[in-house]
């Protein structure tokens, strides 16, 4: 199955088999989780609270069955049962129907090698940013403007480095936001550009894939020219102290 991921210069399956992803937030982006299972992932934790509804068809990985059943299925359910038949080798799923913060409140155990936000909204964000920094794990967040016309890769790093900026680093104001961005606009080809580069980030972290950015800005031809750049920490930085540091 994996022949020819073999041929790429740093790839690493037994590295991925080994690995542990949690993602939090089955939007847009969590297209990309499918082809994570299918490069070789061996044990997922997706965390969301929501169900499958008919307005995620045209861009996530549900069934015309799933999307029109009655009563909804959970999307964490639906998706890792689905994952489990298609993974290509054993693969475990943990799913909460929870939010993040209600799942960590509840004692889940969400700790992994590689951290996955696509939640939506920014006190989530910073949760997530907060949580992972505290674990010492590496953190992809991802997110879209709210005219789906750019959106963004960051990798807030796990341990403290010269370049290891927080998302706080990144999005000072997120601190102290309340902003929800449920039920924005979005369509696929959007999240499948961010995907792509989720899916590089993990590889980075968990094995030898060269990575020389932590932040990726990609706009789909609104007059937002693509961005590749390290973002460093930030002095004053509430979440990290500027220091890049827990
Ligand atoms: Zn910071």
């Amino acid at each position: 199955v994996h022949s020819r991921q073999r041929l790429i210069p740093g790839f690493d399956v037994t590295a991925l088999w080994s690995a542990t992803v949690t993602v939090m937030g089955l939007g847009a982006s969590s297209i990309a989780v499918r082809w994570l299972v299918r490069k070789g992932l061996g044990h997922l934790k997706a965390v969301d609270p929501d169900i499958v509804s008919l307005s995620n068809y045209p861009r996530q990985e549900f069934t015309p069955q799933e999307v029109a059943s009655i009563p909804s299925p959970r999307k964490v359910f639906a998706l890792g049962e689905r994952l489990v038949r298609e993974a290509p080798g054993p693969l475990v799923v943990e799913a909460y129907a929870h939010t993040v913060q209600e799942a960590v409140a509840l004692g889940a155990d969400l700790s992994c090698d590689v951290g996955v936000c696509l939640v939506d909204s920014d006190a989530a964000r910073l949760f997530c940013a907060r949580w992972f920094r505290a674990q010492h794990t590496p953190l992809l967040v991802a997110g879209f403007s709210p005219l789906a016309d750019r959106g963004y890769v960051f990798v807030q790093a796990g341990e403290a480095g010269a370049d290891a900026g927080c998302l706080c680093c990144l999005f000072p104001e997120l601190a102290g936001s309340d902003r929800f961005y449920r039920c924005a606009a979005q369509t696929a080809d959007l999240p499948l550009v961010m995907g792509g580069l989720l899916l590089y980030a993990v590889d980075s972290l968990v094995m030898g894939r060269p990575r020389d950015w932590n932040y990726r800005e990609v706009g789909l031809g609104s007059g937002v020219l693509d961005v590749a750049t390290q973002v460093p920490s930030r002095p004053g930085c509430p979440l990290c102290g500027g220091s890049g540091a827990t």
